[in-house]
């Protein structure tokens, strides 16, 4: 029978996220608190016709098909950048493959979509290579070290669950979980916004910036005290190139959310509710006004092989 793999892999909000000023080597130090959410991208993995190559196939109905229609199916996919890249590192030729992606997340959003695909391929890649080639599995820091190579964002969608993101955001601190359950209204825009732009309007503003100990955050106690520590140095720069999103997430707060906040470059916005009830109950209200917004839980696991 032909090898089929099907993997997972989360969604991430930054709870916290501190943006250094621009080294000479182009990129901005970070030092961000990662969340994952129970917003899973899927992946499906089957074995090609000899010599096809690799094809994939992108869709889902929860997000706008605007969204799916941006993402692209050649080799500038990060999934397929990620295939060739793992069977290069094992020293084997790149496998032909059909892959499936199932999309969940906003794309270009702020939500690590991309990466939580390659963090799936990632895993689905390991098992392939083991049960097709008999490569030894690699360790999930292992995994991570080829992630950071395809993306800042890959490393903790591997890892998921709570996370200190320092250096570019790849190197991962895993934390324990908060004590509470935390419910999630996340606002999908129409438009993305890319996440180099927002980059460089954070450079215009010339904002001064701290780093705080993020650690400490993780003891929090509920989610009141954790919307109330809640930051985001990138938001002035969301909002500078999308002047509505600073309305709806006043918007948000309005309709009873603890704290609304961009959610890392943006323009999604991450809204934090008391309840699941709440969360849902606001989220049916925005849906009949024709605005994408999903409901999503906090503390959810890493890229992992689904059965
Ligand atoms: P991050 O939060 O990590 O900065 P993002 O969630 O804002 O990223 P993505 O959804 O990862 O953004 O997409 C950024 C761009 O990457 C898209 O506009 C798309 O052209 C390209 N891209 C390449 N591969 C993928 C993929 N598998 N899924 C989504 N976008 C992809």
């Amino acid at each position: 029978m032909s090898t089929i793999i099907r993997a997972s892999a989360p969604a991430k909000v930054n709870l916290v996220f501190e943006v250094g000023q621009l080294g000479s080597d182009g990129y901005h130090p970070v030092n961000s608190l990662f969340f994952a959410l129970d917003l899973s991208e899927e992946l499906t993995l089957a074995k090609g016709e000899a010599g096809t190559g690799i094809s994939i196939y992108v869709h889902g109905d929860s997000i706008p098909e605007a969204h799916i229609n941006a993402v692209p199916t050649d080799h500038s996919n990060l999934v397929h950048k990620t295939a060739v890249l793992f069977a290069q590192k094992l020293g084997k030729a790149t496998p032909d493959l059909q892959i499936d992606i199932h999309k969940r997340i906003p794309v270009a959003g702020g939500m690590a979509g991309g990466s939580a695909d390659a963090a799936a391929m990632l895993v689905a890649m390991n098992e392939f290579m083991h049960q097709e080639h008999g490569t030894e599995k690699l360790s999930i820091e292992e995994l991570a070290v080829i992630g950071a190579e395809l993306g800042s964002d890959v490393p903790f969608c591997l890892y998921g669950g709570l996370a200190i993101g320092t250096g570019r955001g790849e190197m991962i601190t895993p934390l324990e979980g908060l004590s509470f359950e935390t419910n999630w209204l996340l606002c999908a825009s129409s438009k993305g916004l890319s996440t180099p732009t927002v980059f460089a309007a954070f450079d215009e503003l010339d904002t001064e910036t701290q780093f705080t100990d993020l650690a400490e955050l993780s003891k929090t106690s509920s989610p009141t005290e954790l919307g109330s520590r809640m930051t985001n140095d990138l938001e002035q720069a969301a909002f500078s190139l999308m002047p509505s999103l600073s309305q709806q997430v006043r918007e948000l707060e309005e309709l009873g959310a603890i704290r609304a906040m961009v959610s890392g470059s943006g323009p999604t916005i991450a809204a934090l509710f008391e309840s699941e009830a709440k969360a849902n109950e606001v989220s049916k209200a925005l849906n009949s006004q024709g605005v994408v917004a999903l409901t999503a839980k906090g503390g959810a696991q890493g890229a992992r092989l689904d059965g």
